[in-house]
C-alpha cells in the first residue's frame, strides 16, 4: 500500500518526478494492500513451478525418440516417460496447494517483522542485484548446513529421503520433497532477506530465482550454452545432479548454488575424484579411437 493518494502527492513527498516504472508501481498497488501483494509470491511459484520445466519435458520426449540432446543428458541412461513427468508435476502441484501455498498465507507477520516495503522509491537495479546476490550467498550457506543435516540417519529416513526419489533429477522435481522439508528450506529462503530487506518487487524477484535456479540444478542437463557457466564457483545441473546419482549414502555435493562451501568444508571429494576418473577414461578412448582410426 502506498500512503500517497495521488501521484502529485508522491512527487511532493519524493521531491522529484516519478519514473516511468514508478508511476506503474503506483497504478498498480496504490489500492492494494501489502499482504495481497505478498501473497503474488503463490501465483508466481506456481507459474515458475508449472512452466519452466515444461521446455525441459520436451527435450526428454525428443531424446527417448531420437537421441537428441543425448550428449548433453547428465545420466543418459535414464528416460522419463511422458506419465512420469506427468506423475511428478501432479505430486508438486499437490505438495504447492497443501504446503506452500498456505505456508504464504500464513507467514506475512514475519515479511511485516523483517519491514519489507512496497512503496516509492523503488529501488534502483543495483540495489536489487546487491541484495539477490547476497540472498543468494545467505541461502547457499545456511542451505549446505541444512541438507547436511537432512543426510544425517534420521534425517535422512523421515524426511529428505522423499526428495532422493529420483536419483536422475528432472526439472520437475526440483521442489519434489517431503513437507518437512519444504518448511524447513523455507528458513535459508528467507533468512538473507531478513538480514537485507528490501522491497517487495525484489522479494518476489528472490523467491522466482530461487526456484529458477533449483529447476536448472535439477533439470537432468547439462547444456554448454547456460548462462549459468560465466557465474564463479557455480555448482549447476552436473554438480546436484551428482549428489542425486550417489543417492542415501551421498556426503557430498551439499551446496545448493555456489561450490566452495562443500570445497571448504571437504565434502567434494568424491565428485571430483569421478569427474577426473571420467575426463581420464573420456581422453584414453579418444586417443585409442584416434589410433584405430590412423591405422
Ligand atoms: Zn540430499
Ligand atoms: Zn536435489
Amino acid at each position: 500500500m502506498i500512503p500517497y493518494a495521488t501521484i502529485e502527492e508522491a512527487s511532493i513527498a519524493l521531491g522529484r518526478n516519478l519514473t516511468s516504472l514508478e508511476t506503474l508501481w503506483f497504478d498498480y498497488s496504490a489500492t492494494k494492500s501489502d499482504y495481497y501483494l505478498y501473497c503474488h509470491n503463490i501465483l508466481f511459484l506456481f507459474l515458475v513451478f508449472s512452466l519452466v520445466p515444461l521446455p525441459l519435458v520436451f527435450v526428454e520426449l525428443a531424446r527417448s525418440a531420437s537421441g537428441w540432446f543425448d550428449s548433453y543428458k547428465i545420466q543418459p541412461k535414464v528416460h522419463y516417460s511422458l506419465s512420469d513427468m506427468l506423475k511428478c508435476y501432479i505430486d508438486v502441484m499437490k505438495m504447492f496447494i497443501f504446503v506452500v501455498g498456505p505456508l504464504q498465507l500464513v507467514s506475512y507477520p514475519s515479511i511485516q517483522l523483517i519491514g519489507i516495503r512496497s512503496g516509492l522509491p523503488l529501488p534502483s537495479l543495483s540495489e536489487i542485484v546487491a541484495q539477490l546476490i547476497v540472498y543468494l550467498m545467505v541461502e547457499d550457506y545456511t542451505n549446505y548446513w541444512v541438507h547436511r543435516f537432512f543426510h544425517s540417519k534420521w534425517g535422512y529416513e523421515k524426511i529428505h529421503r522423499v526428495h532422493h526419489e529420483y536419483t536422475a533429477p528432472i526439472g520437475y522435481a526440483a521442489p519434489y520433497a517431503h513437507w518437512a522439508e519444504v518448511l524447513i528450506l523455507g528458513i535459508p529462503t528467507f533468512m538473507g532477506p531478513a538480514i537485507a530487506p528490501g522491497h517487495m518487487i525484489t522479494f518476489w524477484l528472490w523467491i522466482a530465482l530461487r526456484q529458477l535456479e533449483a529447476i536448472e540444478t535439477h533439470s537432468g542437463y547439462d547444456f554448454p550454452w547456460s548462462p549459468t557457466k560465466y557465474i564463479p564457483f557455480y555448482g549447476g545441473a552436473e554438480y546436484h545432479d551428482y549428489h542425486h546419482y550417489v543417492g542415501g549414502q551421498s556426503q557430498s555435493n551439499f551446496a545448493s548454488v555456489f561450490t566452495y562451501c562443500d570445497y571448504i568444508y571437504g565434502t567434494d571429494k568424491g565428485y571430483r575424484f569421478q569427474k577426473k576418473l571420467l575426463e581420464q577414461i573420456k581422453e584414453s578412448s579418444k586417443k585409442s579411437n584416434g589410433g584405430i582410426k590412423s591405422d
